[in-house]
Parts: C-alpha cells; structure tokens; sequence
C-alpha cells in the first residue's frame, strides 16, 4: 500500500476516534441529565415549586414562586455544566456537549414556546443557529 494510503486510513482513523468520543461524551450527558434533581436537597423543592408554578393564575404570584424557588435553582445550576450559570465565564466555558444538553433542556421545556425558551438562552446568536441546524429545526 502506498504512503499515502495509509495516511488516508490513519487520517481516518484518528477523525473517527475523536468523533466517537464526542459522540459518547454527548450518550453519558444525555443518560444523567438533570439527575442532580433527585437529590434531597433540590427534590423536594421541585416537588413543592414546578406544580405550584404551572398552576400560577397571576404573573405577580407566578414571579413571587419563582423568587421563592430560586435558591434551588441556582443550587442546580451551579451543579450542572449544561447551565451557563456553572461557569465562570458563562457560555464561553462550555463545551459542545454542555451546549448540545442546554439546547435539548430548551427544546423538551414545558413553559412557553420552544422559541421563548431558546431565546431565554445567555449564549451567542451564533451557536443558537448552529445548533437549530444540528437538529434540522429552524427558527
Ligand atoms: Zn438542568
């Protein structure tokens, strides 16, 4: 076989480890998200606050919940690095699997449009197409 060849195959090689441990990394995020929930220090305020939220008539007693489940919130997102609350400099210090979770966490929301929650995102305009041409959605 000639040189070349077998640069081509190595070349090969080397792009499909790399693309395979992506791929893996994205297979492991995707089978624990959000797992940091069913911890006894976020479960119950979940359990207290997302039915309470959902059930909201006002957007006074709706904003006087969300205060009120805040500190768990954020007690989530400083756990978990899908949020671009986890990192010190925000969207920057994310990977392409933390975006590729924070996308889906959007999109699978239950509140407001896929559209709302996605705009909601703190990350760039950029990355937001990016990833709407990921999924073959568009805007
Ligand atoms: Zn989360």
């Amino acid at each position: 076989m000639s040189n070349v060849k077998e640069d081509i195959i190595s070349h090969q090689m080397r792009v499909y480890q790399l693309m395979y441990r992506l791929s893996k990394l994205i297979e492991e995020r995707s089978l624990s998200h959000d797992a940091s929930k069913f911890q006894p220090d976020e479960l119950p305020a979940y359990e207290k606050y997302v039915p309470l939220l959902a059930a909201a008539t006002t957007a006074e007693e709706f904003n006087k919940l969300k205060e009120e489940f805040k500190p768990t919130r954020d007690l989530h997102k400083s756990r978990n690095r899908h949020h671009v609350e986890f990192h010190e400099n925000g969207a920057e210090g994310m990977t392409l699997v933390d975006l590729v979770e924070l996308f889906a966490d959007a999109v699978s929301g239950s509140r407001g449009s896929v559209e709302e929650r996605i705009a909601k995102l703190d990350i760039p305009e950029v990355l937001i197409q990016i990833l709407y041409n990921t999924y073959g959605a568009s805007k």
